[in-house]
C-alpha cells in the first residue's frame, strides 16, 4: 500500500517539531505536519518561554532594592507594561520564525491548518484535502479550561495573560498548582496587588511538604495574599472591575481574574470516535510505553497524552518515537527522576520523591537545612531557603532532592544527574564543596534532621 507520507505530525508544539524534523532529517522520512496555530505550541508561545521572560521582568524591582543596599545610587523606576509585552512579542515572532525554519530546512512539509484523522492512516486538513501516511503522530497538547462557575468568562487563563491590553492594579489568581504559583509571583513582581485562592489546605500539591510550606510562607512575605481553602463562588461585571464572591465569604473587586485551574488534553474533535483509539478518564490519549495508541499506525506524544506534562519531556517521547519507528530501535521513554523547577520566587527545584511519598516507601532518614543566604540576608532581605536530601535507610541512596532558592532550577539540573546514577547520600559527602554558594550545603549535610 503506498502513501502520500511515511509520517504525518498533528500539532507543531514542543514534542511534534521534534519528532518531524527529526525523522525527516536524520531518518529520511517523508514527513509532514500540521499547525492550526503559531509554531513552537505552548511552551514557546504561551508558557515556558513567555513565562520565564516574564519572570525574569518581575525580579527586577528586588534587585533594585538590593543594590541600593549594597551601596548602588539608583532609584525604583517604574514598570511600563507595553515596553515589555513589545519585545516579548517581537522575540515570540523570532522564536516562531526558528521554529518554521527547522521544519524547513529539514525537508518536513507544513500545513497551517487543523487537522483531524479520519481513519487509521488518513488526516482531513481543515480546507477538506486529505493526505495519507504509513504512521500518524498526535502532538495537539492541552488547553487550559475554567471551572463552572457563574461569571466565569469574565476571568481569563495563561493564554491571555501575556496579552493584557494594561497591567491590573488588582488581580486575583484562582488555583494552587505551578502556573498559578509562578503567575502570583510575576504579577506581584510587576507591582500588581495579587491576592490568590487555593481550595486545598496548601499550594503546590504532589510536592514535598516542607518546600511548598516555605515556597508559601516567602509568597506570602512577598507582599501576595494568598487565601487557602478558599475559592471562587461567583463572579459578576461591575463598571470596569469584576466583583468575586469566595467560598470564605470574602467580596472583593478585581480588575482581572485569572483561572489556572487545570489544563484538558486536546484529544476531542480529533476524530478519533471510532478509530479504536482509547481515551482516559481526563479524555488523555492512552499510549503504551512507547507511545503507541490501541491502533498501531497511530502514536501519540506530550501534554495530550497526559504523562508528565513537560517540554523536555515532550521532546524526549518525540525521540523515543522516532527512534522506535523509523531506527528500529524500540525505544520506552523513561519516565523516572524526572528533574522540574517552579518558577516561584524563590524558586523551587525538584527531582525525585518528596519525604512523603519516600517515608510511605521505605525508612529513610531527611538532611535538610533552611537558612537566609548571603547575598539577600546582606541586603537585609529576610529571605529564607531550603536543601533537602531523603535518603534511603537500607542502600543510602539519595531518593529526593528538593531546593527552594533563587537559582533553585539551575541547581537542580545538576543534582538530577547525580541522583539518576543512583548516587547515595556518602557520594555527596565526597563531594568536595563550591564556597561559598548557597548548594554546598548539599554536599555538608553531615546529620540527619529525622527519620521518617
Ligand atoms: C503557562 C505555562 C507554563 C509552562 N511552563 C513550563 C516550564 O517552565 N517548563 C516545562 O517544561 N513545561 C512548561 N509548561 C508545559 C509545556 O508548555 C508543555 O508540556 C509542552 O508545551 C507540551 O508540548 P506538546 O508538544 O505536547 O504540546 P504543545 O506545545 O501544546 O503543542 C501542541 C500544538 O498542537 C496544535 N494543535 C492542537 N490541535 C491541533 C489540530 N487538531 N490540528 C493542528 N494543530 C493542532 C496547537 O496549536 C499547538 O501548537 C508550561 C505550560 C504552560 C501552559
Amino acid at each position: 500500500m503506498s502513501f502520500d507520507y511515511d509520517l504525518f505530525v498533528i500539532g507543531g508544539g514542543s514534542g511534534g517539531v521534534r519528532a518531524a524534523r527529526v525523522a525527516a532529517g536524520e531518518t529520511g522520512a517523508k514527513v509532514a505536519l500540521a499547525e492550526e496555530d503559531r509554531y513552537g505550541g505552548t511552551c514557546v508561545i504561551r508558557g515556558c518561554v513567555p513565562k520565564k521572560l516574564m519572570v525574569f521582568a518581575s525580579e527586577y524591582a528586588g534587585m533594585v532594592e538590593d543594590a541600593q543596599a549594597y551601596g548602588w545610587d539608583i532609584q525604583p523606576g517604574a514598570f511600563d507594561w507595553d515596553v515589555f509585552r513589545g519585545k516579548l512579542y517581537t522575540e515570540l515572532d523570532r522564536l516562531e520564525g526558528v521554529y518554521r525554519n527547522i521544519l524547513k530546512n529539514n525537508g518536513v512539509e507544513t500545513f497551517d491548518m487543523r487537522a483531524r484523522l479520519v481513519d487509521a492512516h488518513t488526516v482531513e486538513l481543515s480546507d477538506g484535502t486529505r493526505k495519507s501516511a504509513k504512521h500518524i503522530l498526535i502532538a495537539t497538547g492541552g488547553r487550559p479550561v475554567k471551572p463552572e462557575i457563574k461569571g466565569a468568562d469574565l476571568g481569563i487563563t495563561s493564554n491571555e495573560i501575556f496579552h493584557l491590553e494594561k497591567l491590573p492594579e488588582r488581580m486575583l489568581i484562582v488555583g494552587g498548582g505551578y502556573i498559578a504559583c509562578e503567575f502570583a509571583g510575576i504579577m506581584n513582581g510587576m507591582g500588581v496587588e495579587v491576592t490568590q485562592y487555593y481550595r486545598g489546605a496548601q499550594i503546590l500539591r504532589g510536592f514535598d511538604d516542607e518546600a511548598r510550606g516555605l515556597v508559601s510562607e516567602e509568597m506570602c512575605q512577598n507582599g501576595i495574599k494568598l487565601h487557602l481553602g478558599t475559592n471562587v463562588l461567583e463572579m459578576e461585571r461591575e463598571g470596569d472591575r469584576i466583583r468575586v464572591k469566595a467560598t470564605n465569604g470574602d467580596e472583593e473587586l478585581f480588575d482581572q481574574v485569572m483561572f489556572a485551574t487545570g489544563r484538558v488534553p486536546n484529544a476531542d474533535d480529533l476524530g478519533l470516535e471510532g478509530l479504536g483509539v482509547e481515551l482516559g478518564r481526563k479524555g488523555q490519549i492512552v499510549v503504551d510505553d512507547y507511545s503507541q495508541t490501541a491502533v498501531p499506525s497511530i502514536y501519540a506524544i506530550g501534554d495530550v497524552t497526559d504523562r508528565v506534562n513537560l517540554t523536555p519531556v515532550a521532546i524526549r517521547e518525540g525521540m523515543a518515537f522516532v527512534d522506535t519507528v523509523f531506527r528500529g530501535k524500540p525505544t520506552p521513554v523513561d519516565h523516572a527522576l524526572i528533574p522540574t523547577a517552579i518558577f516561584t520566587q524563590p524558586e523551587m527545584g525538584t527531582v525525585g520523591l518528596s519525604e512523603e511519598e519516600a517515608a510511605a516507601q521505605e525508612p529513610v532518614e531527611i538532611y535538610a537545612t533552611s537558612f537566609k543566604p548571603m547575598q539577600t540576608a546582606f541586603a537585609g532581605r529576610g529571605r529564607r531557603v531550603l536543601m533537602k536530601l531523603i535518603v534511603s535507610k537500607a542502600n543510602r541512596r539519595v531518593l529526593g532532592c528538593h531546593i527552594v532558592a533563587p537559582g533553585a532550577g539551575e541547581m537542580i539540573q545538576l543534582v538530577g544527574i547525580a541522583v539518576k546514577m543512583g548516587a547515595t547520600k556518602e557520594d555527596f559527602d565526597r563531594t568536595v564543596a563550591v564556597h561559598p554558594v548557597m548548594a554546598e550545603e548539599l554536599v555538608t549535610l553531615r546529620q540527619p534532621v529525622r527519620s521518617a
